[in-house]
């Protein structure tokens, strides 16, 4: 068997390896255009911020290594040009000699990855402008950084524009975020992303949303990004972090099918529409198995296990890809933001009916010290509970949650599973009563009944002659010190003596901090008679959608 992978990072790599593993007698050959293999992208961002300082360890193989261990006929600086699908030959280019030879294959796997989008925008070539992919990028950036780079401005807030945007802040770079939708971090829902653009802020990131770079008009020795207000941001280096597009001009020029966003089409197997070809990681269009859409979605995971379970299906095992959903987690400064899932605003799209809940608990026992605060929100079917997508927001700890939550999506569970799910506590790990079982009881709570709820954004787009009025059930102090307005202020514990001031001829809507104590309020108050609903996730929730408000 004569294998061929075009790519030699994660998804090539990750099926080269194992398809020696499988086979001691495949010719295997790895075509890489650039001088590295199996290079750890993802620790990019953190070597140019200096949190990484050794080079070598973001090479988690070298070609040398490939050779010796695995056997495998690695050949780095050597870019695939074409493909022959009759002949089963590819046509190749050794970047440094410029010698062209064809090579056979019996099966292909495309392992190419996606290219950071370089829109035409004018000024994009000037030298202070730069994407990040590999570890010539790196040096480019990190040379300009040397020579003096003092200002910087990030184009695009996803998941590597604010980790570039963290890392030149640790380099004492003035740093500022250009970001064309109303929030950070778009795949995520607004009020998620709050605590995160806080977050920047107070790090001295200057964050500018619905703005555009239109143009990098030259300036001494760097450029002034200009936006589309006219504002113009000087900068000495620009990172254009604003997107990938799949590498499919190998596959495009072989007649292989692609989708509407440029992702190379493969079934389960991870066959392109040539059986003989397979494609892997950031190149494929993928099923979201949330929304059943096909889908690009660029992450380390799904490449380096389809690399794997395309080897797997060549040496005729009953290999799948059971599609992706997108869990991913980004670390800004103090704070981590995660997600799985459809968020929200997608599922507003696929016009799919959905419940949310929200929940605030501390990252392990509130007793023991450091308990860190998290924001966890959750989507679920609204009659059967069936989980949806998730959201978490905070510090430690959200990386057990958002993965816990993860996999209860991939296993087709409901709020009461997570209600019910049995978890591993000590008080400096978690609770008794888990995040996880907490907005589990808040979810279960909301669809059998128990607890009627309304989320704030709702709540206050109604017109005012239709909107409860509103009982914020926390203490005085927490009263003054911030509140939803029109709110009137009776503490839960001295509810049942006042509830004389609660008009009985109109609807209530309880808050207090994070739900709880409005949830029992909300218990209170029905059993005696009132129209009452809690107002999911309380204040904190209401802070997340409305950061600015008094
Ligand atoms: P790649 O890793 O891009 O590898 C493709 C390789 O193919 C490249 O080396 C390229 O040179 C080579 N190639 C392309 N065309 C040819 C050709 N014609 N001939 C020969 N060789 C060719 N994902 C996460 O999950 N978590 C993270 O924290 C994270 N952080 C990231 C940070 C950065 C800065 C970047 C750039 C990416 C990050 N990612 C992260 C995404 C992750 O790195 C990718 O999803 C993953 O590397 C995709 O693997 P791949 O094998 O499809 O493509």
């Amino acid at each position: 068997m004569r294998i061929v992978i075009v790519g030699g990072v994660a998804g090539g790599a990750s099926a080269a390896a194992r398809a020696r593993r499988l086979s001691e007698d495949a010719e295997i050959v790895v075509f890489e255009r650039g001088p590295d293999v199996s290079l750890a992208s993802c620790g990019l961002p953190y070597y140019i911020g200096g949190t990484i300082t050794d080079r070598t360890k973001l090479l988690a193989a070298t070609p040398d290594r490939l050779r010796n261990r695995f056997r495998l006929d690695v050949r780095t600086g050597t870019a695939v040009e074409s493909i022959d699908r009759s002949a089963k030959t590819v046509t190749v280019r050794e970047m440094r000699s410029g010698r062209v030879y064809q090579h056979p294959y019996d099966k292909l796997i495309l392992a190419p990855g996606a290219a950071p989008m370089r829109p035409p925008i004018p000024g994009i070539d000037h030298p202070a402008v730069h994407t990040l992919r590999n570890l010539h990028d790196v040096d480019r950036i990190l040379s300009r950084l040397d020579a003096g780079a003092r200002r910087a401005v990030v184009v695009g807030a996803g998941f590597i524009g604010l980790e570039m945007a963290e890392n030149l802040v640790q380099r004492g770079i003035a740093t500022a975020l250009v970001e064309l939708q109303d929030q950070v971090l778009p795949p995520l829902d607004p009020e998620m992303t709050a605590p995160i653009l806080e977050s920047l802020r107070s790090h001295g990131v200057t964050v500018v949303l619905s703005q555009s770079a239109e143009q990098f008009e030259p300036s001494g020795d760097g450029v002034k990004v200009v936006l589309k207000s006219g504002e113009r941001m000087p900068a000495d280096l620009v990172m254009l972090c604003i997107g990938v597009r799949p590498e499919n001009r190998l596959a495009v020029d072989a007649g292989l099918a692609v989708g509407a966003r440029g992702g190379v089409q493969v079934n389960e197997h991870l066959q392109s529409s040539d059986p003989d070809i397979y494609a892997v990681g950031d190149v494929i269009e993928v099923r979201d198995v949330v929304t059943g859409e096909p889908s690009q979605i660029p992450l380390a995971g799904p490449a380096n296990r389809q690399g794997r379970l395309a080897a797997d299906h060549i040496f005729g095992r009953a290999a799948r890809f059971r599609g992706a959903q997108g869990t991913a987690i980004v670390g800004v400064f103090e704070r981590t933001a995660a997600m799985t899932g459809a968020s929200e605003k997608t599922l507003r799209r696929l016009q799919r009916p959905f419940r949310k809940a929200y929940v605030h608990p501390g990252h392990h026992a509130g007793y023991y010290p450091g308990a860190e605060a998290m924001a966890i929100k959750i989507l679920f079917e609204p009659d059967t509970g069936k989980l949806l997508g998730a959201q978490i927001v905070g510090g430690a700890g959200v990386d057990k949650r958002i993965d816990i939550l993860s996999v209860a999506i991939q296993a087709g569970m409901t709020v009461f599973d997570l209600e019910e799910m049995e978890l591993a506590y000590a008080p400096q790990y978690g609770s008794a009563k888990d995040p996880i079982n907490m907005v589990g009881f808040v979810a279960a709570g909301l669809i059998r009944g128990d607890h009627p709820q309304c989320d704030v954004e709702s709540l206050l787009a109604m017109p005012p002659e239709v909107r409860p009025a509103l009982v914020d059930v926390r203490t005085p102090q927490e009263f003054a010190a911030g509140r939803i307005p029109g709110a009137i202020n009776i503490p839960v514990d001295e509810l049942r003596s006042r509830l004389g001031e609660l008009r009985r001829d109109r609807r209530w809507a309880a808050y207090c901090q994070a739900g709880q104590r409005g949830y029992i309020a909300t218990r209170i108050l029905r059993q005696r008679g009132f129209d009452v609903v809690n107002v999911g996730g309380g204040f904190r929730t209401y802070r997340m959608h409305f950061p600015d408000a008094d």
